[in-house]
């Protein structure tokens, strides 16, 4: 049985993040959302909103094996503490890909029994970033088809400045 450990802020969770999150359904048995409460960055969502919208997108989406919980330390951690042989994260670029591998590096010094696997984002969700959404939301524009339909509405009310 190996599980996964899909981690992220998810500030808020896109059409990317599902994307990956599906395909990667196809190869582990479980996988674990990790929804990063990051105490030094205050985000647009609460942690417990974000979780909460993704438990929404995985009711719709029927995705079974898949649980979210908040975490606030070390990715490491919560990979033993819910015993995932593997931490996942997607790539869309190079920047990404540069940061990651970094991140990787530092995961494995800490556990290094713990793999860290990549999926490259499918190209028609290449340019869709949390941040993004909330730029595109502040001015009014439309984000339909960027983000789960279950929560498109609930993520426009929040963020549109009217
Ligand atoms: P973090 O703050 O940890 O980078 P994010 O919520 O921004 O959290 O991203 C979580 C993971 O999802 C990261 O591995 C990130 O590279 C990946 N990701 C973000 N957007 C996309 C996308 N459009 N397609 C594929 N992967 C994505």
């Amino acid at each position: 049985m190996t599980r996964a450990l899909y981690p992220g802020s998810f500030d808020p969770f896109t059409m990317g993040h599902l994307d990956i999150l599906k395909r990667a359904c196809t190869l582990f048995d479980g996988i674990t959302i990790g929804v990063l409460a990051n105490m030094n960055k205050q985000g647009a969502f609460t942690p417990e909103e974000r979780r909460e919208m993704i438990v929404d997108v995985l009711v719709q989406e029927k995705l079974e094996h898949v649980e979210v919980c908040l975490f606030s330390g070390l990715t490491t951690e919560l990979a033993k503490e819910k015993e995932c042989a593997c931490i996942l994260r997607g790539i869309r670029d190079m920047t990404d890909f540069s940061y990651e591998t970094k991140l990787e590096a530092i995961n494995a010094r800490l556990e290094p029994t713990l793999q860290t696997v990549y999926m490259a984002a499918s190209p028609s969700y290449t340019y869709i970033s949390s941040s993004a959404i909330k730029e595109l939301c502040a001015y009014g524009a439309s984000i339909e088809g960027l983000v789960p339909a279950p929560i498109q509405i609930r993520i426009a009310e929040r963020l549109i400045k009217r």
